[in-house]
């Protein structure tokens, strides 16, 4: 069954779709964080950020670099947090790559993305190059 973004890309439901491209689409969140949140996403359904190819990762990007200003003028926002929820864990319910561009404002009582995670793990400096080592391996 097709998530229920595909279903607005196929224009099976309706969408405040505020911009279209051949591979991407952005539209207004249903149920906003702020005035003016969207969601960009490849018109392609992916789960995971991992699954979306190379060449529409690439046009992923291109249209969440041009909405976020467009979004920032059109609501007037001091700035924007800029997020994918990758996976169920990480609070993915859409089951379809979706990038969140979430208008900030001064005082907006939010929090920075380093208020997502949970308790905080208490590393050591071997700890940490370990990691590293594991991450720069695969990279
Ligand atoms: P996530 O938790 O990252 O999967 O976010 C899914 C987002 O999709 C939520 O912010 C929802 O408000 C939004 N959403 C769900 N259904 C629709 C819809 N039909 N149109 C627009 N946004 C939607």
């Amino acid at each position: 069954m097709s998530t229920i973004f595909s279903q607005i890309v196929a224009g099976e439901i309706p969408a405040r779709i505020v911009y279209e491209d051949e591979t991407t689409i952005a539209f207004l969140d249903a149920n906003p964080l702020a005035p003016g949140h969207t969601l960009v996403i490849p018109k392609d359904e992916y789960e995971r950020l991992n699954d979306v190819p190379d060449d529409v990762a690439a046009d992923l990007y291109e249209t969440v670099h041009h909405m976020v200003p467009v979004v920032e003028d059109a609501v007037d926002a001091d700035a924007t947090t800029v997020a994918f929820n990758n996976g169920e864990e990480a609070g993915q319910e859409v089951p379809h790559v979706h990038c969140h561009i979430v208008p900030r404002f001064e005082g907006d009582g939010g929090g920075p993305i380093h208020a997502v995670a949970g308790d905080r793990p208490d590393l050591d400096d071997d700890e940490l190059d370990d990691i590293a080592a594991d991450i720069e391996a695969s990279a």
